[in-house]
C-alpha cells in the first residue's frame, strides 16, 4: 500500500473516542463506569412500549420520510412551543437526525467551507473537533476556565476574524456543566449580528439545568432565528441513548442546507423509535420536572462522595457530569489518573484534558457522570474513598 498513511490528514490524531476507550476499560476491569454518559436505567416504560407498538404495527420498519416522520416533527414543534414559546413549521423548520451526533456532522458539513473558522468553547464535546475537521474548517477554542467556567466575552470578540463563519455553543455545557445566562447569550447574539456569524447551539441537556437556572435557547433572542441552528436529542432527556433520535430546528433555508448534507450521511434512521420519541415529547410537565430533580439529587450525592474522597469538585449547573480536579492528590495528569483509576479503585472516569487544545488548561481535570442508580453512586463513592487514605 506504499507509504501514504491510510487515515486522511483531516482526521489525523482523532483516534478512538475517549468514551469508547474508557467504556472498554470499564468492561475489561469490571469497574463502575462513571465515564461515558449514559444512564443505567432506561427511560419511561410507556415510551419503551410505544417503540414496541410501532415495531409491531409496522410503523417505521421501512425507510421513514427523509426529514423525519410527521408525527415526530409535529411533536418537536409542540415541545419547542410548550417550553420556549417558539413557533416552528414542522415541514420546513424541523429535521430529524440520527442523534445529535449526526445533526452536528450534517450542520458542519453543510455550512462550512474549507478554511472557515469555528469558535467553540473548550473543553469541547469531542465530535465537534472531528466534524469541524471533516469539513476542512479550523477550530478556534474559547477556553472556559476553572473555577467558574464562564466564557470571557472580550476574549470571544478578540477571536473573531474575517474567516470566522460560526460560533458553536453548547448549553448546558458538557463537560463543565455551565449554563449560559440570558445576558451572556445576548452578548454572544450581538457579536453574531455585528460580524454576521451563524450560531450552532447544542442543547441536548436542555432539560438538565439545576438550582433554578433557566435554559434559554439562543434562538429565542431577537434576530437570532435567521442565523441559529439548534440541535437536541431524545437520548439524554428520555434516557434512551441507544435509540439515536435527534433533531435540528432552524429557519427553512438553514434546514434545507443541513438536510442536503444529512440525506447523504444516513438518509434516515430509527424509524419505529421516531414514533416513540413523538410520544415522549408529549409527556406531562411532571416528567421533565421529576427528571431534573432526580438528576440534581444525584449530582449532590456524587458530588459529596467526590469531595469526601478528596477531589476538588466544580459544582455543575447542568448536564449529568461533574468536573473535578485531582490537584489535591498531588496529581497533575488526568489521563494517567483515569488509566490507573480502575486498578486503584474499580471506577472509571474521563480525563477532560482530551477536550482541550490548550494542554495546560485542563490537564488535571477529571469528569464523572452521575446518571446512575443511587446504589451505584454510593458504591463508587465508597471505592473512591480509598484515595483519601
Ligand atoms: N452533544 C453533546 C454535548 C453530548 O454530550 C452528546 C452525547 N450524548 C451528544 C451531543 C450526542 O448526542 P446523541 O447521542 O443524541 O448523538
Ligand atoms: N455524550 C456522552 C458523553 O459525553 C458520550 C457519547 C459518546 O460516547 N459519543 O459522555
Amino acid at each position: 500500500m506504499g507509504t501514504r498513511p491510510l487515515l486522511n490528514r483531516r482526521l489525523d490524531g482523532l483516534g478512538t473516542t475517549i468514551f469508547a476507550e474508557m467504556s472498554a476499560l470499564a468492561a475489561t476491569t469490571g469497574s463502575i463506569n462513571l465515564g461515558q454518559g449514559f444512564p443505567d436505567t432506561d427511560g419511561p416504560e410507556a415510551v419503551r412500549e410505544a417503540a414496541v407498538r410501532a415495531l409491531r404495527d409496522g410503523r417505521g420498519n421501512q425507510y421513514p420520510p427523509g426529514p423525519g416522520v410527521p408525527e415526530l416533527r409535529t411533536a418537536i414543534g409542540d415541545h419547542q412551543h410548550r417550553f420556549y414559546d417558539l413557533s416552528l413549521d414542522p415541514d420546513t423548520e424541523i429535521l430529524v437526525t440520527a442523534g445529535a451526533t449526526e445533526a452536528i456532522a450534517a450542520t458542519m458539513l453543510a455550512l462550512l467551507e474549507p478554511g472557515d473558522e469555528v469558535i467553540a468553547f473548550e473543553p469541547y464535546y469531542d465530535s465537534y473537533a472531528a466534524c469541524i475537521a471533516m469539513a476542512g474548517a479550523h477550530r478556534v477554542p474559547l477556553t472556559l476556565r476553572a473555577p467558574s467556567f464562564r466564557p470571557d466575552l472580550d476574549e470571544l470578540r478578540s477571536k473573531i476574524t474575517p474567516q470566522t463563519r460560526l460560533l458553536l455553543l453548547n448549553t448546558p455545557h458538557n463537560p463543565t456543566g455551565t449554563v449560559l445566562t440570558a445576558e451572556e447569550q445576548s452578548s454572544i447574539a450581538a457579536l453574531a449580528v455585528e460580524h454576521d456569524l451563524l450560531i450552532v447551539t447544542d442543547e441536548v441537556y436542555e432539560h438538565l439545568a439545576f438550582d433554578g437556572a433557566a435554559h434559554v435557547p439562543i434562538s429565542t433572542l431577537p434576530g437570532m432565528r435567521e442565523r441559529t441552528v439548534s440541535i437536541s436529542s431524545a437520548g439524554k432527556t428520555f434516557s434512551f441513548t441507544g435509540w439515536k433520535v435527534g433533531w435540528v430546528t432552524a429557519n427553512a433555508a438553514l434546514i434545507a442546507a443541513v438536510r442536503t448534507a444529512k440525506q447523504y450521511l444516513t438518509f434516515v434512521s430509527a424509524g419505529p423509535f421516531q414514533y416513540a420519541v413523538a410520544e415522549a415529547l408529549r409527556l406531562p410537565g411532571t416528567y421533565f420536572e421529576d427528571f431534573r430533580a432526580d438528576l440534581q439529587r444525584k449530582r449532590d450525592l456524587l458530588g459529596e462522595g467526590l469531595r469526601a474522597a478528596g477531589f476538588r469538585v466544580y459544582q455543575p449547573q447542568g448536564t449529568y457530569f461533574i468536573t473535578t480536579d485531582i490537584a489535591p492528590f498531588g496529581e497533575k495528569d488526568a489521563y494517567a489518573f483515569c488509566r490507573a483509576l480502575p486498578e486503584r479503585c474499580g471506577v472509571v472516569a474521563v480525563p477532560n484534558s482530551v477536550f482541550y487544545d490548550d494542554p495546560n488548561a485542563g490537564r488535571s481535570q477529571v469528569r464523572f457522570t452521575f446518571c446512575k442508580k443511587d446504589d451505584v453512586l454510593h458504591e463508587a463513592a465508597a471505592r473512591l474513598q480509598r484515595l483519601a487514605s
